[in-house]
């Protein structure tokens, strides 16, 4: 008699959020619930995250692992009909390394699936209650990072793209911040405000408002070195300084008319 083929599941690459448990999306907290393995990203995801899964899925921490082992575990898991979910922190698609996973998972023909996640990004800029895109003064968001040991190619130097004055969000470089802001001051003027964000939406979240001029003794004083997003650009701390240089966006404007809305009157 032949064995029962078994079926096989998804694999879901999950983003976890930046930290607080509530700000996974609906869709990834039902995937954890029905999870037979979850393997996350113990450095940087929350475990709270983890309150989600179901007490005898499998749970292990990928922190330590290769991705030959992470690897292996998700394949013969899938392999034997269990819902598999890996778990990144924020979105999975920035500086998760999901593309050497999927390439695998191709490679075996196990059908995968992505779900996004609030980026720590977006985390930072809410903790900043700031915008990063304002009318009048940027439209534009870049995500990078500072050269470690990954390299980053030559075009997406900070300081070139610094030249472009738009708002930028720079991912994994703050132990760098002195090499950082050299690089960002011969793009930007020296009072273009900057903020540091720790560990967004955890319990020990820390901000550092600064300009060019100060922000490295300031995060130095405030001993942040790992796990902070720095957000550069003139939409940054606008309500306490730049009030005068705000336009308001043409979205509310009552002499303006969109497809939702007609103009107003009077
Ligand atoms: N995929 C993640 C980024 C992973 S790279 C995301 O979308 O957020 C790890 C880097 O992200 C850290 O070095 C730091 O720059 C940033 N980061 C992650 N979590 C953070 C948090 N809670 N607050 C501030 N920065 C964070």
């Amino acid at each position: 008699m032949s064995k029962p083929k078994i079926k096989l599941q998804k694999i879901f690459f999950i983003g976890a959020g930046p930290g607080d448990s509530e700000l996974i999306t609906v869709k990834g907290k039902r995937l954890l619930e029905e999870a037979d393995v979850v393997v996350y990203a113990g450095s940087l995801v929350n475990e709270k995250v983890l309150q989600y899964v179901q007490k005898d899925a499998a749970v292990y921490n990928s922190a330590s692992m290769t991705l030959d082992e992470i690897m292996k575990i998700v394949v013969e898991a899938a392999r034997q009909g269990k819902k598999v979910v890996r778990l990144h922190t924020g979105d999975p698609t920035l500086y998760s390394a999901l593309g050497e996973q999927a390439d695998i998972l191709e490679r075996e023909g196990i059908p995968y699936a992505v779900v996004p996640g609030v980026s720590s990004a977006f985390a930072s800029a809410a903790a900043l209650k700031d915008e990063l895109t304002m009318p009048e003064i940027t439209q534009t968001v870049i995500f990078t990072r500072l050269e470690g040991k990954t390299s980053v190619p030559e075009k997406e130097r900070l300081a070139g793209l610094a030249r472009h004055s738009a708002t930028m969000c720079i991912f994994l470089s703050v132990g760098m911040i002195k090499n950082v802001v050299e690089e960002l001051k011969q793009g930007y003027a020296e009072e273009t405000p900057v903020a540091v964000v720790y560990r967004a939406t955890w319990e020990d979240e820390k901000i550092v408002r600064a300009t060019l001029k100060d922000i490295v003794v300031k995060v130095k004083k405030a001993k942040i070195a790992r796990q902070a997003m720095i957000i550069v650009g003139r939409t940054i701390g606008v309500r306490s300084k730049w009030q005068e240089a705000r336009t308001k966006s043409k979205l509310y404007d009552r002499n303006f008319e969109h497809g939702y809305r007609k103009k107003k009157k009077g």
